[in-house]
């Protein structure tokens, strides 16, 4: 996905001269079929001359799919064609300045909204649109690079209980047996994190950490080992704040769902698999994960899908941080060891770099390079910059593109202001260049010195970097630091005696292969 500018292999079709600026769904669920009843309105924005606006949504066939039965344009019947899952409108006024569109539409969604059962039987309904399944059952502009605020207005049987993405300010019993359940959210959201739940739950308000109120919606069967289990939310949120910046939506609800992932960052609204509740605190790094993404991923968006290492690659790295805070640096350890073997191992099937243009499926860019390369890359940027910069560079990234779009360049050069320093080569060789230093290396000692010997053998691309070398002695170890730029070098440590071993890299900063 992206890309700086021409070159971009995201193939979505991006109109820059509409601004989504809000929608809002009203959505009819019943208990006799999965068919859905919608009415979205869609307030836009219309920049100059709109030659045309288009809308997703994927079209019936067979018994799956959505089928129009009217659009309108300012509450006029709109001119429009509905063929090819895109609602295509030609606008009776194409002048600049604020519309609005309806789309009355019914059908029952393949994907997107994932009507099922949950494991203890009861019926549910649950919104899981990563990454643009969000057109199974929402007419949208569904790509990341138009957010826009959201309003549900869910009506379903009185006896569901409705969480979704915003802050609820509605819930009426209409007094047929159904229940109108409202939830706005006006912070800007893409569509591949906006959600619905509506299913028998149990809820509680479990914390409020600056203002922000933290819950748990779990299945009652469920109901204590959930709230155990997500009460940890809270702390994760209070340290994300703390060293990133202010949250960005109306609450934090976590909620126990029927999602095709593990977790799914649902802004504000986050969903986590069935079994991720079991009263023992199993999930607290996927938590962190989710959580992290409501900054990065969420409100910091990245514009273009072959740059979304800039939500994986945090979103892994941020859960890392946190349990270093939690836990201490060896757990940054012992999650980096896995990664990094991670990251090897795919690398021999998939010699590909992290922003990979050549990807055009947005499934496909979900890969252990956009997630463990690319929480790597972070903690190799933390070790040249130092904690400091790193943090402060972090902190000022998320203050200027809050609630906006990125590309890879735009994090470069806030990294770039922070530290005073031009770190395009960094960015270059480990997001843009696929692959990592391979190292042949040995050493020997005599005449008071260290030697060691070391050799990159990988052959597409000489990699330019910092090594920490650890020499160990009666159990002490000493760590110097080089820097490697050549393909084959020889490093000379003075020492009064032999070291009883050396260990490359000891504390984890480098991503490397030991050949
Ligand atoms: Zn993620």
């Amino acid at each position: 996905m992206g890309i700086t500018g021409i070159s971009a292999q995201d193939l979505y079709p991006k109109n820059g001269t509409v601004d989504v600026h809000d929608y809002i769904f009203n959505l009819s669920l019943n208990d006799e079929n999965n068919n859905i009843k919608g009415e979205a309105i869609i307030n836009v924005m219309f920049k100059s001359g709109v030659d045309r606006f288009v809308l997703d949504l994927i079209g019936k066939s067979g018994d799956y799919g959505m089928e129009v039965t009217a659009v309108f344009e300012d509450g006029k019947s709109a001119n429009y064609d509905f063929k090819d899952n895109k609602i295509t409108i030609t606008p009776l006024s194409n002048g600049k300045g604020a519309k609005t569109f309806k789309v009355i539409y019914s059908g029952i969604p393949r994907k997107g909204l994932v009507i099922d059962t949950t494991k203890f039987g009861r019926r549910s309904f649950f919104g899981d649109n990563w990454p643009n399944l969000a057109r199974h059952w929402l007419p949208s502009v569904d790509h990341p690079y138009d957010k826009a605020g959201i309003e549900f207005r869910v009506t379903a049987p009185e006896d569901y209980d409705v969480v979704a993405t915003g802050k609820k300010i509605e819930e009426s019993n209409l007094g047929n047996g159904f229940k109108l359940t409202v939830y706005k959210e006006p912070a800007p959201v893409a569509m591949k994190v906006a959600t619905i739940g509506v299913t028998k739950f149990a809820s509680k308000l479990l914390d409020i950490v600056h203002g922000i109120p933290v819950s748990a919606w779990v299945y009652p069967e469920n109901r204590l080992e959930g709230f155990s289990d997500y009460k940890v939310a809270s702390k994760v949120l209070a340290y994300f704040i703390g060293n990133i910046g202010p949250y960005s939506f109306a609450k934090l609800a976590n909620m126990q769902a029927k999602t095709q992932w593990g977790g799914l960052e649902n802004a504000g609204t986050i969903a986590y698999f069935e079994d991720s509740v079991t009263g023992k605190n199993t999930v607290e790094a996927l938590i962190a994960h989710e959580i992290a993404h409501q900054w990065f991923g969420n409100s910091v968006t990245e514009k273009n899908w072959n740059h979304v290492w800039l939500s994986e690659g945090f979103a892994t790295y941020f859960s890392i941080l946190y349990l270093e805070n939690v836990y201490g640096d060896e757990k940054r350890k012992d999650e980096l060891a896995l990664d990094r073997k991670q990251a090897i191992d795919y690398y021999k099937q998939n010699p590909s770099p992290i922003v990979d243009l050549t990807i055009k499926d947005p499934m496909r860019v979900l890969s252990i390079n956009s997630y463990q390369k690319g929480g790597w890359v972070l903690n190799m940027l933390r070790y040249k910059l130092g904690d400091d910069v790193f943090w402060r560079g972090i902190r000022d990234y998320y203050k200027k593109y809050r609630n906006a779009n990125v590309l890879t360049t735009d994090f470069r050069k806030c990294m770039e202001k922070a530290s005073g320093g031009n770190l395009e080569s960094f960015f270059q060789q480990w997001l843009f260049t696929k692959g990592h230093p391979e190292i042949k290396w040995d050493w020997s000692y005599g005449k008071g010195k260290v030697k060691i010997n070391l050799e990159q053998v990988q052959k597409h691309h000489l990699f330019n970097f910092p090594l920490e070398i650890g020499i160990v002695k009666d159990d002490e170890i000493q760590i110097v630091k080089v820097e490697v730029a050549k393909q084959s070098e020889i490093f000379e440590i003075s020492l009064k005696s032999s070291p009883d071993s050396i260990v490359l890299d000891p504390d984890y900063w480098l991503l490397f292969e030991e050949r």
